[in-house]
């Protein structure tokens, strides 16, 4: 791997590397890193999607490198980590921050309030000892109304020049170190947006190396998507109240409303057509924030208190304008040739009530990538997971970049030959960017190590929670196993029902997602042996539990997007359109995703032994079920009930 990435440094080509859990992979490609941005004088950029991520390397990989390496190459090689503006505390917002109003209902609720105002007093007490001000240091952390009392976004910062306390600036120190750093770790979004969004808020970088790469596509998407809101044009209007006449300011209030009333008349779900109504509720939304701005008028220099007001209600004013723009401009093109899905999300779901919002992302991100990130620099794409069906293509083609030009090596261990579902149309261009892959496989012997267990005796999966049948294979695995399950379920309804359904049946602790914070119900469940932890697919971010806390993983169904997923449905409608399988390209490819890095979390290191159960049967039985079974690791399969019960009591004997 390391020859490799030195190879595509040299050669600018891109680079696609999977590598196994415990290759050492963040060494492979940091030694070459770090002497192309020494020896070059050059900055390399690396991308992670988690914060944990991004300590061990800052706090781990570098440090020791840096100092192995500088030997060799006459001197320390400097690291630092950069995170965009609304990750660190605004000093300026901090001592003479206009507070943020209450932007949602339920913040009206006193308790919610003084829950906010708590958490900004321990803000206001730790902003005197932080030496980085960054989000992430702050231990136990605090709301997001909180956080945003706290600090600004790159448009709401005054700019250094202007700022009274910008020689202190946590940001502008953070981009200062980056500045003089050989290496600069970030996260996907802030890659995101300066290759994205034209301005560049990272130094000049010549390498990208993006880890955790099968996240990049859904965290650019994120990045891409817009969203206006009834709530947002509120605040809009209340923050350019005192700055703009009465009469201005209630426009755009009263257009918020409208908006408010407008949604509320609509179902959630994706919009092929922009109903008249919503069409008029967006534009009077549109032309209302843009009277805003205009009366805003220029910025005056010498009043920096004005200017920060102005700036503030700028930022929301122009995002407010901008989204509604975009919107509008969605369902200009014919049907078959947008670029951008809308849909209307929020309204009451299963756990919650959530203000209804108008939301638009892109269909694609490919193209985007292909010109933006690709584009002006050599790029190293990698992680654990990058080839789906057994190859990488699927996801090059998410990434923009064109079907695989070089053999690929497989290394022994890796996923079997199997074609991925075919998506003949929409493929980039055959001279898009040249690219090569390499799987250095894993350091697991999978078939010795682990069982990948199907049960396929059991019904299809229902609509309505888990069947009894599900219930009573799962108390079965739980008690064979001896407690050490990790359940990976569908939704959270899913979740909280096996939960209760078993510590009925079973004298073990099951802990459950929610209960607690994450990271304190992970800790729980590596400390004791006997406990199981129950959440979400989500859930598997967060759990990195070697030894035998973790011998068995559970996933109750195939994680398909949900029918009415707006993005997804619209994507696999746009691949059917074009005459490809959109259920198989989209769907499968998303569901394969997910069971690939569900089924990861079981070894995690060399000495670890287990099952991966998959209680939808449709993995052993549906037409797909090859191309997803061909994206797990190559572990020794079964559907044998009895074996598996039988195999899971003796890892422990
Ligand atoms: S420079 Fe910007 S981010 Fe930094 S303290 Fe001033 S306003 Fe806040």
């Amino acid at each position: 791997m390391t020859e490799a990435v030195a190879r595509a440094i040299r050669t600018g080509e891109h680079l696609a590397v999977q590598a196994g859990t415990g290759t050492g992979k963040s060494l492979a490609y940091l030694v070459p890193a770090l002497r192309h941005a020494v020896t070059e004088d050059a900055t390399v950029v690396v991308s992670t999607a988690t914060i944990a991520l991004q300590r061990q390397l800052v706090d781990r990989d570098l440090p020791r490198l840096a100092k192995a390496l500088a030997p060799l190459l006459g001197r320390e090689p400097r690291f630092a980590i950069l995170k965009g503006r609304r990750n660190y505390l605004c000093l300026h917002r901090l001592h003479t921050g206009a507070p943020e109003e209450p932007e949602e209902a339920g913040l009206f609720d006193p308790f919610a309030v003084s829950a906010i105002g708590r958490q900004v007093k321990r803000l206001h007490e730790w902003s005197s000892d932080t030496e980085t001000g960054d989000r992430d240091e702050l231990v136990p952390g605090v709301g997001e109304h909180a956080w945003r009392q706290v600090s600004v976004s790159a448009k709401e910062c005054l700019g250094v020049s202007r700022c009274p306390v910008g020689t202190d600036c946590f940001a502008e120190r953070a981009r200062a170190e980056a500045g003089k750093a050989d290496v600069v770790v970030t996260n996907h979004a802030l890659l995101a947006i300066d290759a994205l969004q034209g301005y560049s808020v990272l130094p000049e970088h010549d390498v990208v190396i993006v880890d955790e790469a099968h996240d990049l596509v859904d965290r650019v998407t994120s990045v891409a998507t817009a969203e206006l809101t009834a709530n947002a044009v509120a605040a809009a209007a209340r923050r350019c109240g005192r700055l703009v006449s009465e009469d201005i300011a209630d426009r755009l209030a009263e257009a918020g409303d409208g908006l408010a009333l407008t949604l509320a008349e609509l179902s959630p779900g994706r919009l092929d057509d922009l109903p008249t109504p919503l069409a008029g509720a967006v534009a009077v939304v549109r032309d209302a924030a843009h009277a805003c701005v205009t009366a805003l008028g220029p910025e005056r220099k010498e009043d920096v208190e004005g200017s920060t007001a102005r700036k503030l209600a700028l930022a929301l004013l122009e995002e407010v304008h901008d989204t509604a723009v975009r919107l509008l401009a969605a369902f200009e093109p014919a049907e078959s040739e947008r670029h951008d899905v809308v849909w209307i999300s929020g309204g009451v779901t299963q756990d919650q009530v959530r203000p209804a919002a108008l939301r638009v992302a892109p269909l694609s991100v490919g193209g985007l990538l292909r010109e933006r990130l690709f584009g002006p620099r050599s790029v190293v794409l990698t992680s654990a997971t990058l080839t789906l069906g057994g190859t990488f293509d699927t996801l090059a083609r998410q990434w923009g970049l064109p079907p695989s030009p070089a053999p690929r090596r497989r290394a022994e261990g890796a996923a079997t030959e199997k074609e991925p579902p075919a998506d003949d149309t929409g493929s980039p261009e055959l001279d898009g960017p040249k690219w090569t892959s390499l799987d250095v496989g894993s350091p697991f012997d999978h078939p010795r190590s682990g069982i990948l267990y199907v049960a396929r005796h059991l019904p299809p999966p229902g609509r309505d929670g888990l069947p009894p049948q599900y219930l009573d294979e799962l108390a079965g695995l739980v008690e064979a196993a001896g407690g050490r399950a990790l359940g990976l379920f569908s939704s959270m309804r899913a979740a909280r029902q096996a939960t209760e359904a078993l510590r009925e049946r079973l004298p073990n602790t099951i802990l459950c997602q929610g209960d607690d914070s994450t990271s304190l119900l992970v800790k729980q469940f590596a400390e004791d042996e006997a406990t199981c932890l129950f959440g979400t697919l989500s859930l598997w971010q967060g759990v990195d539990v070697p030894g035998p806390s973790l011998q068995l993983v559970v996933m109750d169904r195939i994680p398909f997007p949900r029918p009415d997923d707006p993005l997804a449905s619209a994507r696999q409608r746009a691949v059917a359109a074009r005459g490809g399988n959109g259920f198989l390209t989209v769907a499968a490819t998303h569901a394969a995703l997910l069971l690939a890095q569900g089924a990861g979390r079981l070894l995690r290191s060399m000495n670890d032994r287990g099952v991966v159960a998959i209680l939808d049967p449709r993995l052993a039985t549906a037409r797909y079920g090859g191309f997803l079974r061909a994206s797990l690791p190559p572990f020794w399969t079964t559907h044998d009930p009895e074996v598996v019960r039988a195999a899971l009591r003796r890892i422990n004997t």
